[in-house]
């Protein structure tokens, strides 16, 4: 039994007609680019652990590196037409899409926020074309929730630093051309942002083995023993965490859709499971049970659209805050996680094969609900936000 996954993209509550003509035509770009490019191919790498490597200059040539910024020859998405670049690329693969997400939200989001000019020009153009592929390294080995208490350190030597300590889970930091690097300032205490160059004498990244979810996207262990970074590497705007946190803000509204595009697919494999697959003499949709998982998943994965369509036309308002993004993040990843578990149901064994492609899905979506802030961190943002009582420091 072959299923069709690139049929009929759901839209039950016809969003598209709430997004612009503009919007929509990068959606159908890089929907054919999954169907076409990624779907087909993209299970033996997610068996292997390897990274399509080869689909890097047709991904380029889409033009969405940099997403919403403007200028340095980046695209200058709205950032509704951004969230759906990320929810097609999770609906085709969530790994595909964090190595887009690493080097394009998270490491150019960062020297455009942090940078001076000076960095910006050096570094986005040949960003925005994926010749020069960025990571971004917060988390380590002994903080991930709690990163505003990072341990690696910066100590100032001549006309540079030199950067001491490890970094775990950082998305393409075995390959990267360059490696946005948070450490604490020896002088000031403050969190500052540095930029490692590959090769840098004392950087060391060890792919992680062994996981269970993004098989495709490498991540890596980094240990930095005296790394030495120029003056004109450091970030000339990251002051503090709060700068760190504004970076993360931007890119946690594109998480919730990454959550809905991994719902989406759920709920499509399903769908077309449901109608084809035959038990008891008859398609296993003509079962009230499997109408029912259906429904709720079809109703998670509307909601989740929605909601996602509202959060990025305030952040295209510049009024998104903190909160809103973090409950966006929050609520969608945790119904995805729920979506993803129902279709995996709804295809019994077959559900547990990469060959129909939910597999995938359901073991992604683990790793969307725990990265950019847990479900219990973001929760506590939203907490802030609407008591004006902070239960984390
Ligand atoms: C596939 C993948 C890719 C990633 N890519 C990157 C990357 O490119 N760059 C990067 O810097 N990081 C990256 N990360 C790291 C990610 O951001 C962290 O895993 C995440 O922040 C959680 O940190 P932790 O895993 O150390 O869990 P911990 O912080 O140890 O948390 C463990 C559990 O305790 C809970 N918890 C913690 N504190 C509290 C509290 N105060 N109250 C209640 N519960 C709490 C958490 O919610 C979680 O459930 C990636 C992670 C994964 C899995």
């Amino acid at each position: 039994m072959t299923i069709e996954t690139t049929s009929r993209p759901i839209d039950f509550y016809q969003i598209d007609e709430l997004i612009s003509e503009g919007d929509r035509e990068v959606r159908d770009r890089v929907r054919a680019f999954c169907d076409d490019e990624v779907i087909p191919i993209i299970g033996g790498y997610w068996e292997r652990a390897e990274f399509p490597f080869e689909l890097i200059p047709k991904l380029a040539e889409l033009g969405l590196a940099g997403g919403t910024i403007q200028g340095y020859g980046c695209p200058g998405l709205s950032s509704v037409a951004n969230g759906i670049v990320s929810m097609e690329l999770s609906r085709g693969d969530g790994s595909f899409e964090t190595f887009l997400g690493v080097t394009s939200g998270l490491a150019m989001g960062t020297i455009f926020y942090c940078g001076s000019e000076e960095q910006k020009q050096r570094w986005l153009p040949s960003m925005a074309k994926l010749e020069t592929i960025g990571a971004f390294g917060l988390t380590e080995p002994n903080v991930g929730s709690d990163a505003s208490h990072i341990q690696t350190t910066a100590r100032r030597s001549g006309d540079g630093w030199l950067l001491n300590g490890e970094k775990k889970w950082i998305g393409n930091a075995t390959f990267a051309d360059v490696i946005v690097i948070w450490a604490r300032n020896q002088e000031t205490n403050q969190i500052n942002g540095f930029l490692v160059e590959k090769g840098s004498p004392g950087f060391d990244a060890q792919v992680i083995g062994g996981k269970i979810s993004k098989r495709a996207l490498i991540n890596a262990h980094i240990t930095m023993t005296d790394v030495l970074v120029p003056e004109s590497n450091r970030l000339q705007k990251a002051n503090s965490f709060k700068d760190t946190a504004n970076v993360l803000k931007n890119t946690r509204y594109g998480v919730a859709w990454e959550a809905a595009g991994h719902a989406m697919a759920a709920f499509e494999i399903a769908r077309e499971y449901a109608m084809q697959r035959e038990q008891f003499g008859r398609p296993l949709a003509r079962f009230q049970l499997i109408q029912e998982k259906l429904v709720h998943m079809l109703g998670d994965v509307t909601t989740m659209q929605l909601m996602c369509l509202r959060l990025s036309q305030l952040r295209d308002a510049g009024t998104m805050t903190e909160g809103q993004a973090s409950l966006a993040k929050q609520h969608c990843c945790a119904r995805a996680r729920h979506v993803v578990a129902l279709g995996r149901e709804i295809l019994g064994g077959n559900g547990i094969l990469l060959e129909y492609h939910m597999a995938r899905h359901f073991a992604d979506m683990e790793a969307v609900y725990t990265y950019e802030g847990t479900n219990e961190i973001n929760t506590m943002v939203v907490g802030r936000e609407v008591t004006g009582q902070a239960a984390f420091v």
